[in-house]
């Protein structure tokens, strides 16, 4: 266990103890300490550990997964022996705060002045709920989302009795402005859903471009930037995408997962209004809730009635330690985009492996140099299987990804169409670690490709 952990955890759960103790002594239940405790925890050690990939290691790149910075776990842990519930201020009145003001700094880095905001258990359900606003301010219309979005919408779509248009995606991943366009003029669009860092490549739709045709077409904006939005503070680092970061200022709705690049463990999605009178949508008379404060209480403007007061906890703690700065957090995200371009590069220069697009973000696409497509959707399954069986130390866990043979084509890859689609290689460099070991994993998935192609 980090330093960290080992001497803030027991001190942190003395002073609950202490602050427990100030109401007064009672017997607690049961009394005395489990029986088999010993036992059971080893058997759950065995089951937790024994069937699990290694998040936590720089080897690992292949989901949007990592573990919580310590500083996120301390908040966690400490709210949750407490466990209020951010529903309602009086649920949990310090948590309740705590939120508001993880929201209004949320706020502060996408440029958005006055605003309507909380924190969800998902992006998911923030998306659900942007989208359902989109809905009552523009009813009978449907959503504008590209190929790339992320599946949940199209699934939030049909929840809401909401039609999705599809727009395709153009050489880069990014959604075509030209194909949105053209629906827009059908006068069938309320929302257009633009994502900041898709969830397969990375990739940023031009959200600076999205906006204004929106308007002109009477459409509102949401966008979606789970993953991507806190690359906002590194916008200036963004070459082409930096404009559409700088545009977030603009749009109706924005949703980030301090879950996905916030440092926090899951159960932490946020959504932001531009217009706080969207507040208006969330009626709510629940004989339930208790009103012992004037101020709206986070249950009068959220989908979700309890939701955990240890995600605002852990969150505002965490930006208390890193704040939405290039010298708070930003120092944890940059290292990631030097990670990924330095894969790129070294993608480039490889004999058996191509990048299928430069990153716009943190994540990269790749294949092997083949002739088919059948080949290379068989070198992407034996690379894949052959870095995750070997020794734990010679591991490196990477991903997959669905291509087609036109969308390769258009990104001047082109292949024998032996198949309509092949997976390809996948890698998310989310962990500042990763800057440190790109040259290592670069070079184990290029003796591997080799392996397969000579195989
Ligand atoms: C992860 C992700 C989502 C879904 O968020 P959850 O927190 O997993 O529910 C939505 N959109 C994008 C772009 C994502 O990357």
């Amino acid at each position: 266990m980090s330093d960290d952990l080992s001497s803030w955890l027991p001190r942190i759960a003395a002073a609950i103890d202490e602050w427990q103790d100030s109401y007064g002594p009672f017997e607690p239940f049961p009394r005395s300490g489990l029986v088999g405790m010993e036992g059971l925890v080893e058997e759950y050690l065995a089951r937790l550990t024994g069937d699990m990939y290694p998040f936590f290691h720089p080897h690992y790149a292949g989901q949007m997964l990592k573990p919580p910075h310590h500083i996120a776990v301390l908040g966690y842990v400490s709210a949750m022996l407490i466990n209020p519930n951010n529903h309602a201020l009086d649920g949990g009145p310090a948590t309740g705060r705590m939120e508001k003001e993880v929201i209004a700094d949320l706020a502060r880095m996408v440029g958005f002045g006055e605003h309507l905001g909380h924190l969800t258990s998902s992006g998911t359900i923030a998306n659900l709920e942007a989208l359902w606003v989109g809905r009552r301010e523009r009813p009978g219309t449907a959503i504008a989302v590209s190929a790339d979005a992320h599946y949940t919408h199209t699934r939030m779509a049909e929840v809401l009795g909401v039609d999705a248009l599809v727009i395709p995606t153009d050489a880069h991943g990014r959604m075509s402005v030209t194909a949105l366009e053209v629906v827009l003029r059908t006068g069938r669009v309320g929302t257009v859903v633009a994502t900041l860092g898709t969830t397969g490549l990375g990739a940023v739709d031009p959200l600076d471009r999205i906006i204004p045709v929106a308007r002109e077409h009477g459409a509102r904006v949401h966008v979606d930037a789970a993953y991507g939005g806190f690359f906002r503070i590194l916008a200036d680092d963004l070459a082409e995408a930096s404009g559409a970061f700088t545009s977030l200022a603009d749009a109706d709705s924005i949703v980030i997962d301090p879950h996905k690049h916030g440092l926090q463990p899951y159960g932490c999605g946020a959504v932001l209004f531009a217009d706080p009178n969207v507040g208006r949508h969330y009626s709510h008379d629940s004989p339930y809730t208790y009103f012992t404060s004037d101020e709206l209480h986070l249950g009068e403007i959220s989908l979700e009635c309890s939701r955990a007061g240890a995600s605002a906890a852990a969150f505002w703690l965490t930006t208390r330690a890193f704040p939405l700065t290039r010298d708070g957090l930003g120092t944890f995200l940059s290292p990631c985009l030097t990670a990924a371009r330095t894969f790129h590069e070294l993608l480039l220069a490889d004999e058996n492996l191509q990048p299928a697009q430069s990153p716009d973000l943190d994540i990269v696409c790749y294949l092997t140099r083949r002739e088919s497509m059948s080949a290379v959707d068989r070198d992407t399954s034996r690379i894949f299987e052959q870095l995750i069986k070997a020794r734990r130390q010679e591991q490196v866990h990477l991903a997959t990804y669905g291509m087609a043979v036109g969308a390769l084509a258009e990104r001047d890859i082109v292949l024998a169409p032996d198949q309509e689609s092949a997976r390809i290689l996948r890698s998310v460099f989310m962990k500042p670690e990763h800057v440190a070991a790109v040259t290592g994993i670069h070079s184990r998935v290029s003796r591997a490709a080799g392996h397969s192609m000579s195989g």
